[in-house]
């Protein structure tokens, strides 16, 4: 679906000829992105909306000025950030996708309050490299540090492995530039400074933020302030060329390794390993907390980059074999400290949380060397630069298809009694039918936010994307994980179900409506606020809230209050009626 003239010609005028196309070689681009052939099993069309148009807007003016345009012609809109994830993308027909990317400058950073101020293309290695030199931390997500500061901040999720000491992303977003989807501008925290996006009053970071971001769909961000965090290393990460199955070692963390330390202690059982976590995050010790699956698990993703990969990561597996059951139930930690003292203050404590709950670190190979270093070295420097690097769940390296059963938040109780037990059993059912990758049973992915009120988790596996019965696999895996003790988990899942489910009306939209009958009623609340924000409805509303079946879930609701408010009249009619009749009768007597 195409652009009237006269509206492209408008939007043309606001933002030059250069940034704005409708070429069909440039719109396919912004159609499809990696993951959805699980969309198209579940939507019931095919997926994929192609955009009518694409603009590039270099400035917040420019963007006001388009959002007002497609107010006038009653034309749909979308924010696209970097657009790693579909939820990025058109989700109907006749949507222009704003393409933020030359907004893409760092405009302060505040070294004494902690906090940048950013466009809605500043990537997170580029903010973290400057914030480093400064002494400061981003909470870069692990979706992959190429992804955008602000989409992360202010729209889309936000969980990062770095959360245990630098929180979910929906807490670091501070002052923020906002143009509502009929085109004001809306400034929240002081008006002349970006330390705070709430002043004295009623706030709107629930509307503007909540918990999983409006995705795109209530008007645009231009800019906005990120807390930063205490960073204890250097002001540059130096790196050096390293042999497979690594492509880089960082010197600085192997060299200096007595300030930062990465260590996956085993345990007994996933009770142990949640006891484990409450201590550590009380005793603040931890610079992060995570899991991101079991020993095959990281093997495999080791065994990535060619032959000599693959031979290592078989050799490790052949070594690792006879400890495999023991491997089982483990977590990983990582120390970093400003001095040598603080650092062995902090194992000592770790030592002690670990005999209180049954933990214990496995001695590093130092015996099994790579190149010219130990195993130890090898894999202290994979995990820190997977930390700090990000390497995007390092799923990619895997390659083929990629899911999760589901983005689950909840406490460490509910994670541990709702996510471990259901996905255990679902990856051994369903590895066993040979159609998703045996990638060992223990795929979790989890991290801890907030001194771990909160724990955020997923169950991933990998299927094959060429095989249509493999597809349909993971879709079943995914909906079995769904109906297992549906109704009873209280925990908070995220949007991001499967990474890329949407679509008009899909299970997606529907599990949103699910899970907002069972919490408060938060999906109908969605819709009033979309609707008082969007008269016109022009954002292009499919991922936010329950998308398209929003309108129709007010509908009911506005009947029945349309009739009880027709009641309340009839009766209030009958009732002054009869009083008049009443008076009168009493005037007569
Ligand atoms: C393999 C994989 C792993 C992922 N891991 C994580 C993870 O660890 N943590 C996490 O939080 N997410 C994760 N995601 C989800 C999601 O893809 C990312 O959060 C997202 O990509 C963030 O950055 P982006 O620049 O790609 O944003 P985009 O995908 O471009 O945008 C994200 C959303 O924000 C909206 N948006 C972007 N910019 C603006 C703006 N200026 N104004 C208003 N709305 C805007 C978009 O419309 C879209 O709905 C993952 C996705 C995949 C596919």
């Amino acid at each position: 679906m195409s652009l009237a003239k006269e509206v492209y010609q408008a939007l043309e005028s606001i933002v030059g000829k250069e940034n704005i196309s409708e070429e069909p070689v440039m719109l396919e681009g912004y159609t499809w992105t990696w993951l959805n052939e699980l969309s198209v099993q579940f939507a019931p069309h095919k997926w994929g909306h192609r955009p009518a148009a694409v603009v590039l807007p270099g400035n917040t003016d420019e963007v006001q000025a388009m959002v007002k345009t497609c107010n006038r012609y009653q034309v749909k809109y979308k924010a696209f950030g970097t657009g790693y994830g579909s939820q990025a993308f058109p989700g109907q027909e006749g949507v222009v996708v704003v393409d933020l990317k030359r907004m893409n400058r760092i405009l302060e950073i505040d070294e004494k309050n902690k906090y940048a101020v950013v466009e809605p293309y500043v990537t997170w290695m580029q903010l973290q490299a400057e914030a480093y030199k400064k002494g400061l931390a981003t909470t870069q997500i692990q979706g992959g540090s190429q992804c955008s500061v602000l989409a992360s901040v202010t729209s889309c999720y936000g969980m990062n492995i770095l959360g245990t000491h630098g929180g979910y992303n929906a807490r670091n977003a501070l002052g923020v530039e906002w143009i509502l989807p009929t085109g004001e501008l809306l400034r929240l925290g002081p008006s002349d400074d970006w330390f705070a996006g709430d002043g004295p009053g009623p706030g709107l970071r629930g509307i503007m933020r909540g918990n999983s971001g409006a995705l795109g769909g209530l008007g645009i961000f231009t800019k906005c302030a990120i807390k930063l965090h205490h960073w204890p290393g250097p002001a540059r990460l130096e790196s050096e060329k390293a042999p497979p199955p690594l492509s880089y070692f960082s010197p600085y963390l192997l060299k200096k390794i007595e300030r930062c330390g990465v260590f996956s202690p085993i345990f007994p059982g996933w009770e142990n390993i949640i006891e484990f976590m409450y201590k550590a995050v009380d005793s603040e010790i931890a610079y992060c907390i995570f899991s991101a699956g079991g020993v095959e698990r990281m093997i495999g993703v080791m065994g990535v980059g060619g032959k000599e990969a693959v031979e290592f990561a078989q050799t490790m597996l052949t070594f690792m074999e006879p400890m495999k059951e023991q491997l089982k139930y483990q977590v990983i930690i990582m120390l970093f400290a400003s001095t040598p003292q603080e650092y062995e203050y902090k194992q000592k404590v770790l030592n002690q949380i670990l005999t209180e709950t049954g933990g214990e670190i496995q001695a590093m190979m130092e015996d099994l060397k790579i190149g010219d270093r130990s195993m130890k070295d090898v894999l202290g420097s994979f995990m820190t630069t997977f930390v700090f690097g990000n390497d995007t769940h390092m799923v990619h390296g895997m390659g083929g298809g990629f899911a999760i059963t589901s983005g689950y938040g909840g406490t460490c109780e509910s994670v541990a009694r709702y996510m471990f037990p259901a996905g255990e059993m679902l990856k051994e059912k369903y590895m066993k039918k040979g159609k998703i990758l045996n990638d060992g049973v223990n795929t979790f992915y989890f991290n801890l936010f907030d001194n771990a009120p909160i724990i955020y988790s997923e169950i991933e596996f990998h299927y094959d994307q060429a095989d249509p019965e493999s597809v349909k696999a993971a879709r079943e895996m995914i909906n079995d994980e769904w109906k297992y003790k549906e109704g009873k988990k209280y925990g908070f899942e995220h949007t991001d179900i499967c990474l890329s489910m949407w679509s008009p009306v899909t299970p997606w939209q529907k599990r949103v409506n699910k899970l907002g009958e069972l919490s408060g009623d938060f999906h109908i609340w969605q819709e009033k606020i979309k609707q008082a924000f969007d008269p016109n409805d022009v954002c292009d509303r499919s991922t936010y809230g329950v998308g398209y079946l929003g309108k129709r879930l007010l509908e009911p609701a506005r009947r029945k209050k349309s009739s009880a408010g027709s009641k309340a009249k009839a009766s209030k009619k009958t009732k002054v009626g009869k009083k008049i009749k009443a008076g009168k009768k009493t005037k007569k007597k």
